[in-house]
């Protein structure tokens, strides 16, 4: 074993919800951890109270539980910064047909929570300064990641000549991960032909707590409640539209662009009155082929961008922290070297299989919504028709899209440990 100062059993890449989270849950179990984070910390920043910030979160049950185990579930619900969401609305503008689903029908007082990911992410570091056990270097980038010289574990360079050596990395670094490139796992990337327009909307009547999802005959919205503030309906709007379709809406003045998105939703939620800051960005599915290598591991977006149309990937990537801390804490306990490849593959076969299921799944809904093709347009009637008609089934498919698999893993469960 290596006692050196600079050394940690895991050296985590990465600042996000997803790596800042994993650091605290390994710190519980015993590991002596270093997180690398490329922002600065330490502004004191406050989360802004509008949620500002466009990327926001449905946090599904099983992620709610692993938040409230790593400690910060108190913070976000005292300030405000939580929104329950009670029901789902999808319905086809080219058709008649729609869905609800209500909380009340799973027995439960909501299907699960919008939260700025800002805002939970700042709520992770402030708990990772608490925490004298775990190592943070802020405000640098990894540079090199190399394997040991002395055979086991690997060596990282940052950006400001600082060296560590960790028994495993692990890379959560994001989209563009560069500790992925620098191990050299092979990744695959698909073009959807679609881009996504995210902005912050206002509309004219209730939102209600409700998830709405529209599918056009050119794509679909999202539309994700934020907490009303001043009496002011706030959505933000993930929609996904054909490259033309985006020039077109990206370069409408803000009273236009919310005539235009007006358009697709009056019919359920009235007028939308306001738009703020809009992004418009090509959307992109990748998948690495392999998530381990030796004494390294990939979660979440450094592993696989999911399709937003079910807006899944932080529940996806905290399954991802789930499974690995359960399979690493297994190995630690019993003694057995926890960053060998047989080890590291296990987690690989429980997250692998069900990740690329939900890309097929919200591959196949992508290629079925956003045509006109007739075929396509019978399905999506029949579909939304027979689910309606068929309660079960329905509950059992909101079920299994609420906390990703009923079976949720122990860690995810309170005190688990
Ligand atoms: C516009 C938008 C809207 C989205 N909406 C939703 C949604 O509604 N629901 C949902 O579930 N998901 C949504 N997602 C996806 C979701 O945000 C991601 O799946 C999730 O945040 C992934 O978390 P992560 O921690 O893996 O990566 P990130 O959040 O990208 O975090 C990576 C971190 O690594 C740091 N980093 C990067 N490179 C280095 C380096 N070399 N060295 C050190 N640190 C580094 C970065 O600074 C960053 O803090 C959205 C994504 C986008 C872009």
């Amino acid at each position: 074993m290596i006692k050196a100062p600079n050394h940690y059993d895991i050296a985590i890449i990465g600042d996000g919800i997803v790596g800042s989270s994993l650091a605290c849950v390994l710190d519980d179990v015993g590991f002596r951890v270093a997180l690398v984070s490329a922002d600065a910390w330490g502004c004191a920043e406050d989360c802004p109270d509008d949620l500002a910030g466009l990327r926001v979160s449905a946090l599904s049950g099983s992620s709610c539980h692993l938040l409230q185990r790593v400690g910060i579930w108190p913070e976000l619900a005292s300030t405000g910064q939580l929104k329950p969401y009670r029901g789902v609305q999808v319905w086809d503008s080219c058709s008649t047909q729609d869905l609800t689903f209500q909380a009340t029908e799973l027995h439960r007082d909501e299907l699960g929570f919008i939260v700025a990911d800002r805002c939970v992410t700042l709520a992770l570091h402030r708990q990772l300064a608490q925490r004298s056990s775990i190592t943070c270097y802020t405000g640098v980038s990894l540079q090199d990641l190399s394997m040991f010289r002395l055979g086991c574990g690997r060596e990282l360079n940052l950006d400001d000549g600082t060296r560590l050596t960790a028994s495993l990395v692990v890379g959560a670094d994001g989209a563009h991960s560069n500790s992925r490139f620098l191990a050299g796992f092979a990744l695959q990337t698909w073009d959807h032909s679609y881009c996504m327009i995210n902005a912050r909307v206002q509309l004219a009547q209730s939102h209600q707590g409700t998830v709405w999802q529209c599918f056009t005959a050119t794509g679909s919205l999202l539309l994700l409640p934020l907490p009303v503030t001043a009496g002011h309906n706030r959505c933000v709007l993930i929609w996904l539209v054909q490259p033309a379709q985006a020039v077109s809406l990206m370069a409408l003045d803000a009273d236009d662009f919310c005539q235009a998105l007006g358009q697709v939703v009056a019919c359920r939620l009235g007028s939308v009155l306001a738009v703020d800051s809009r992004l418009c960005a090509p959307l992109r599915q990748q998948h690495v082929k392999s998530y381990v290598r030796p004494a390294m591991a990939l979660l979440s977006d450094a592993a696989y961008i999911m399709h937003p149309l079910l807006a899944q990937g932080t529940n996806l990537g905290l399954l991802d922290v789930v499974a690995l801390t359960e399979i690493l804490g297994y190995a630690y306990r019993r003694g057995a070297d926890f960053s060998s490849l047989p080890v590291l593959q296990r987690y690989q076969r429980r997250r692998q299989r069900d990740n690329l299921h939900l890309m097929a799944l919200t591959a196949v809904l992508s290629r079925l919504h956003g045509t006109q093709n007739i075929r396509s347009y019978c399905w999506r009637n029949l579909s939304l028709g027979t689910l309606r008609q068929l309660p079960s089934v329905k509950c059992a498919l909101m079920q299994r899209v609420i906390d990703l698999g009923l079976a949720l893993p122990p860690l995810t469960l309170p005190n688990s440990f």
